[in-house]
């Protein structure tokens, strides 16, 4: 069901983003349409306006020139033949009454309107206005004039022509918008379902690997675009979980391990006791196996929990204002008999004071294991260093031995838990020691280097910083 649902996402989103890019192309067209008719049609009415006004001023010339009669001739010759259908005349009184007009039976409800000498009162020039005549379709563009002190010519021309241009303008329109969004719309969808392919890419995969498939990969386009970026991203994530369910797997397999044979010998003393035949001395010192094996198993439980701790950052640091020269010089001390026992030289360079804010009991746990492996893979007669220097934003301490080395190999891996190299195995341990160091310096805000040379020695140094809060 929820990979189902997850391959059904894209499709719906393709649709979406097509439905919407469609709705604002064609809410944008529709807007530029509504501009350009709006402009075209003022223009025109401009055109008619002036049109009227060269007549009437026309006719004022006339009436200049002739009197009423050059401008009933006028009138006359203006809407001769079909003309007439398209603009008519009509002369008035100063009081009103209608003195002359050309056909105007194409204008019905025309005959009876009132005279415009009223309006005309007060102005200079001509007067424009638009009517709308009951049983005609088109609209009117109606011009008074005075030709005299008593006379008023009335010029109407019809707005057909407006009419029919803005009429054509819309169907082409109507028939351009469904053209663009029904060929527009397929281009739409294949578009997005082309930007989509590679999310769905990504959501199979995903899938897989929610279904077991750890190995697979997302791959990598050339482009560098956002998608790609996302693979990249996707796969460095994958990439990092199935380290880290590597590194668990391999844990637990030798926590598992280790803990075996401590168990299995811990059986065994039990069912020694359990035989009859045993003597008091023999149950005491089986007892006391048991203990020993017991803490063995406590200590690798313990430490294990301390790391994980430690590297999840739910430890909590106690820290306080010590002297870590003192800490040092103090695990020197209690390190010196074993190192007198194994004839190795351990020596110290440590300053009166170094001051630094920090969690004693595991500043101290890290500064002993890095000792007692030095120790431990030194061979008799030979030399363990420990130098400690304060310099301005921290401190560095520097655990060096000339004893066996470790591998290149082996260096990336020994800070990893449980990692022990091939030549240790005689030793004690468990391969907890550095991983719990590295973790206690991390918590710290500092960290662990190491340089070493098989057959040579190694060096580890410990950075620390002076002054970390928190
Ligand atoms: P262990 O309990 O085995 O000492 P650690 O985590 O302390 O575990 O160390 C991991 C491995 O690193 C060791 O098993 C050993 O092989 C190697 N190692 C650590 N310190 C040294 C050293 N000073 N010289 C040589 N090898 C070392």
């Amino acid at each position: 069901m929820f990979s189902g649902n997850l391959r059904k996402r894209p499709r719906s989103l393709a649709l979406r983003l097509t439905l919407w890019y469609a709705g604002i192309f064609a809410a944008s067209l529709c807007v530029a349409f509504l501009i350009v008719h709006l402009l075209t049609l003022s223009i025109l009415r401009e055109r008619t306006d002036e049109d009227l006004r060269e007549d009437l001023a026309e006719f004022s010339a006339f009436m200049e020139q002739g009197g009423v009669e050059r401008v009933r001739t006028e009138m006359a010759l203006e809407t001769a033949g079909d003309e007439a259908e398209s603009s008519y005349f009509r002369l008035w009184s100063g009081d009103g009454r209608a003195l002359a007009a050309t056909d105007l039976s194409p204008w019905p409800g025309l005959a009876g309107a009132r005279a415009p000498v009223a309006r005309l009162r007060g102005r200079n020039g001509p007067f424009l206005e638009t009517l709308e005549l009951p049983r005609r379709q088109d609209r009117l563009r109606v011009g008074y004039v005075a030709l005299a002190p008593d006379m008023v010519l009335e010029l109407g021309q019809s707005l057909e022509e407006e009419a029919e241009l803005a009429g054509a303008f819309l169907d082409a329109f109507v028939v351009t918008l469904a053209a663009i969004v029904l060929l527009g719309a397929p281009v739409g969808w294949f578009l997005a379902r082309r930007a989509l392919q590679g999310v769905e890419q990504i959501t199979r995969t995903a899938t897989e690997i929610a279904d077991g498939a750890l190995d697979r990969r997302l791959s990598a386009q050339s482009g560098g675009d956002e998608l790609d970026r996302l693979a990249h991203t996707f796969n460095v994530m994958v990439d990092r979980i199935q380290t880290l369910i590597d590194g668990m797997r391999e844990m637990t397999d030798t926590l598992a391990h280790d803990l075996r044979s401590p168990l299995a010998r811990i059986r065994a003393s039990a069912e020694m006791m359990l035989s009859s035949d045993a003597t008091v001395d023999e149950w005491r010192s089986l007892a006391s196996e048991t203990i020993a094996e017991t803490e063995r198993m406590l200590e690798i439980v313990n430490v294990t929990l301390d790391i994980t701790e430690a590297e999840s950052g739910a430890t909590r640091l106690e820290r306080i204002e010590l002297d870590l020269a003192d800490v040092v010089g103090a695990a020197v001390d209690l390190f010196q008999t074993v190192a007198e026992d194994r004839d190795i030289s351990l020596t110290a360079d440590v300053p009166r004071r170094c001051p630094i804010s920090g969690d004693r009991y595991r500043l101290q746990r890290v500064v002993a294991n890095l000792l007692d492996n030095a120790l431990k893979y030194t061979d008799e007669g030979g030399a363990v260093r420990v130098t400690l220097t304060d310099e301005d934003t921290m401190v560095r301490l520097v655990v060096a031995d000339n004893g066996r080395g470790i591998s290149p190999e082996d260096v990336s891996r020994i800070f990893e838990r449980f990692y022990r190299c091939d030549r240790s195995r005689g030793q004690r341990g468990n391969g907890l020691g550095l991983s719990l160091a590295l973790a206690f310096v991390r918590v710290h805000g500092g960290d662990i280097g190491v340089e070493s040379e098989p057959g040579h020695g190694s060096k580890f140094t410990v950075t620390l910083p002076r002054n970390e809060t928190g």
